[in-house]
Parts: structure tokens; sequence; C-alpha cells
């Protein structure tokens, strides 16, 4: 028992991050917009998913956006280079590279480097809401599953999003998508009822209705949490039966991960 307990980061099982026949790491940790924090890295940034993939996190956040032209682009603030990106075309936005010289990455750039020499880590696709107009978003979060169904990728990616009417059209347009709402404004029965996976909420709504934990869980639904920084979240969460914590500090849930296993009672 105890050699299991050891190894209980290494092994990697089907977890509900996807349907497919990729097995994902069962740690738990979903790395914010990459793990880019520990190497200075820019966060959204290829090198900050090359590494959550390099740490075998269960998964790696990113944030899709489309600009003028309607190229899909990875950056979490409506603004790049204090140019709006919605406004501003691929060919201009990409003159400014991010801070460790990479381009700006496009969403198909991205999937490349997520699929490569990743047999354990999920993408975790955030589709941002249009600062613009609303069927904007619902237009980049169309192009975004095409891109996906396209590189065959379905099994690899789960889809999240703060505006609703995104994820009830991913569900739309792709029956198997793995979707779970970020905002924290529905009850659990709300989400099951219009075919949303599960929630990722702020931890402190999930603090102000506990009851909410116990209702997905009954429903079979996936409970994710963001943006968990602190060691006492972290465990309480994970004494919560979280599937999913998402964090800008991936090594410190592996540490919170690790005493956990070591104070469970071997039996
Ligand atoms: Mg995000």
């Amino acid at each position: 028992m105890k050699v299991l307990v050891g190894l209980a980061f290494l092994i990697t099982v089907l977890s509900s991050c996807s349907p497919g026949p990729i097995t994902f790491a069962s740690n738990k940790t979903i790395a914010h917009r990459g793990a880019w924090k520990t190497a200075d890295l820019p966060q959204n940034s290829i090198a900050s998913l090359k590494r959550a993939i390099e740490l075998k996190a269960a998964g790696s956040e990113f944030d899709v956006r489309m600009t003028k032209d309607g190229e899909l682009v990875i950056n979490h603030d409506p603004l790049y280079a204090e140019d709006t990106i919605e406004l501003t075309t691929y060919a201009e936005l990409s003159k400014h590279t991010l801070k460790n010289g990479e381009k700006l990455p496009t969403l198909k750039d991205y999937l490349k480097a997520g699929s490569r020499n990743n047999n354990q880590t999920c993408l975790v696709v955030e589709v941002k809401p249009s600062l613009v107009d609303k069927n904007q978003g619902v237009w980049a979060a169309t192009k975004t599953v095409a891109l996906i169904k396209e590189m065959k990728l379905q099994a690899r990616v789960v889809y999240i999003s703060f505006d609703y009417e995104i994820l009830k059209e991913i569900r739309h347009l792709d029956a198997f998508a793995v979707t779970q709402y970020l905002t924290g404004d529905k009850t659990p029965a709300e989400l099951k009822v219009d075919g949303v996976s599960g929630a990722d909420y702020h931890v402190s709504v999930y603090r102000k209705n506990p009851e909410w934990i116990t209702q997905l869980k009954d429903n079979g639904m996936i409970l994710n949490a963001w943006t968990v920084n602190t060691a006492e979240d972290m465990d309480w969460l994970l004494s919560q039966g979280f599937d999913f914590i998402t964090t800008d500090q991936p090594e410190l849930l592996f540490e919170r991960l690790k005493q956990l296993m070591t104070k469970r009672p071997v039996k």
C-alpha cells in the first residue's frame, strides 16, 4: 500500500476531463494560463503550455480571443500591446512579440504545441466573450470548435467560459464536448438542465454555497475551482473532493497533494 501511495503522482487514470482515449494525469492540477510563474514565462505563451506539460499537470488553461480579421489568438486581456484585439488584424498585432520573444500564439499553433509530447495534460480552452458584440463571442466559439474538430483534438480539450450562451453553443456544435461554466451565478440544477458538464467557479462561490458541492457530486458533474493560489484554499478544496483545482502555482498544489497522501492512513 505504501508503494501505491508513493506512486500516486505517477499513476494516470482516465479522468472526467475527456471521454476520449487519452489518459489524463490524476493530480487535479490545472495550470492557469499555463505554468508561467516559477520560470517567469509570459502567461498564455506556448512556453508556459510546454512547461505545464513537462510538469505533467492534469490540465493547462488558456484564453481564446478573435482578431478583427477572424484569427483566433491566445491572450487573456482584451488588449494586446495597447491594441484592442477584436478591432485589430493579426498582422498588426503580431508585430509585437511576447516578452520571451514568442510570436502572439494563434489557437492553431497553441493546439499543435499542446498535442505534441503530451499524453496526460488536458487542454482547457477558455472562450472569451466579445466586448463589441455578443454574437462575435459565439462566432469565436464556433470557429474554435471547428478547428479542434479539424485537428481531431476533441478528446484532448474541455471548454470553459464566463458566457453561458457560448457554452450552450459549444454543446450544440459538439454533443460530446465537456463544458464548465465560470461565472458562478447558476445552480448545479440549472447547469444540468442546460447540458453543462460542470462548474468551474471562484473558490469563494463554493465557500458561500457549500451545498452546491454535494449537488454537483450527486449529479455526476465536474467540480473545478479558480484561481486557487493559497495552501489553505487548496487543502479545503482537496478535502471537499474536487476533481480539479485551477492555479497559478501548480508546484504548490503538487506539494499539498503529496502532503495529503502522506497524511492518509495506510490500511
Ligand atoms: Mg482564463
